[in-house]
């Protein structure tokens, strides 16, 4: 667990507000690197956010591995793009594709580095092909915080990663949600003003009696953020841009014995991501990418553990939540 649930409690242990909340998952739908290795994928992430869908990286066959967990794909309206190695971002073509043969008339935003939409155009000319959708594409560069995208639940930014060729990392983040009512306020506050309340309005009666908002809500829940780091070299430029993230998402393509050719490639050992996790507070680390030498990637989590003992592996089709600090 990443929150902490210590401090004075509010009064009554079920204020309404502890209804469940709205969903905030990361679904890894690959999780090698470079090469295929038997059981996995090139990377590619699903982040459900308030329902939803952005399409974090698109290896080849990415669309393969959203049909096979259920995940209509049209609902996929951002796709950001990390950087144009192979393994990043071949499985893109197919998915814009299908997405036209199956009649999508809704637009698709695509976000990635300049050189990818002379790509996209270039196999559309090249196939005769005139999506039947707007395709709209918003080129990245690296500059860490820079905000690609905003709408009224969730904003996207960027991370300057250190790799052989420009290379952009992205984090989410939830917006503030509204006050919550207090569980025993509930019957003193008219069914239709308890938005204006929820959005921190006094509560006001026709004669004349107040009563303050702050007796009748408690704070919004504090807001979850998720941060994906691929590929990179160990980077602590970072630090500022992903520190608290409750979750970190990070490289981990080789082990301390091949440092060097981590670093040769601009790659990190788990060792380094669980450094960075560590320095940063993160709540929770999740490795990824992992070199195909290694059959399982036990190893790698192994020698994340000592540094930073919040890690897990990711798996094909894996769901984490991004659990926030309640
Ligand atoms: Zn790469």
């Amino acid at each position: 667990m990443t929150g902490s649930n210590e401090g004075p409690v509010e009064p009554g242990p079920s204020a309404f507000s502890s209804m469940s909340r709205s969903p905030f998952t990361v679904t890894t739908l690959g999780t090698g690197a470079a090469l295929p290795a038997r059981g996995r994928f090139p990377s590619a992430q699903l982040v459900n956010i308030h329902e939803k869908l952005l399409l974090i990286d698109c290896g080849e066959g990415t669309q393969e591995r959203l049909r096979s967990l259920g995940v209509n794909f049209q609902r996929i309206a951002q796709v950001f793009i990390s950087h144009l190695h192979g393994d990043h971002y071949l499985g893109l073509m197919g998915l814009i594709s299908s997405m036209h043969l199956l009649g999508r008339q809704s637009e698709l935003h695509v976000y990635g580095p300049q050189d990818l939409k002379a790509i996209i155009d270039l196999q559309l000319r090249a196939s005769g092909t005139w999506l039947r959708y707007p395709l709209h594409f918003h080129a990245t560069e690296p500059v860490s915080g820079a905000v690609v995208y905003d709408d009224e639940h969730v904003s996207v930014s960027l991370l300057a990663l250190r790799h052989r060729i420009p290379c952009t990392g992205f984090v989410v983040r939830e917006k503030p949600g509204l006050r919550r009512l207090r569980h025993e306020c509930l019957d003193r506050i008219p069914k239709f003003k308890r938005t204006a309340v929820k959005q921190g309005e006094d509560l006001v009666f026709p004669d004349g009696t107040l009563i303050p908002n702050a007796e009748l809500t408690l704070d919004p829940l504090p807001t979850r953020s998720y941060a994906y780091c691929s590929d990179t070299a160990y980077e602590p430029a970072l630090l500022p841009f992903i520190e608290g993230v409750d979750l970190l998402y990070h490289e981990a393509t080789f082990t301390t014995a091949l440092a060097a050719r981590a670093k040769e490639t601009q790659h990190s050992t788990a060792a380094q991501a669980a450094q960075l996790a560590l320095e940063a507070g993160v709540g929770r680390l999740l490795l990824g990418h992992f070199s195909s030498r290694y059959k399982s990637a036990e190893l790698l989590l192994r020698e994340a553990i000592p540094i930073f003992p919040n890690t897990e592996l990711s798996v094909e089709g894996g769901v984490f939540k991004v659990v926030g600090k309640e």
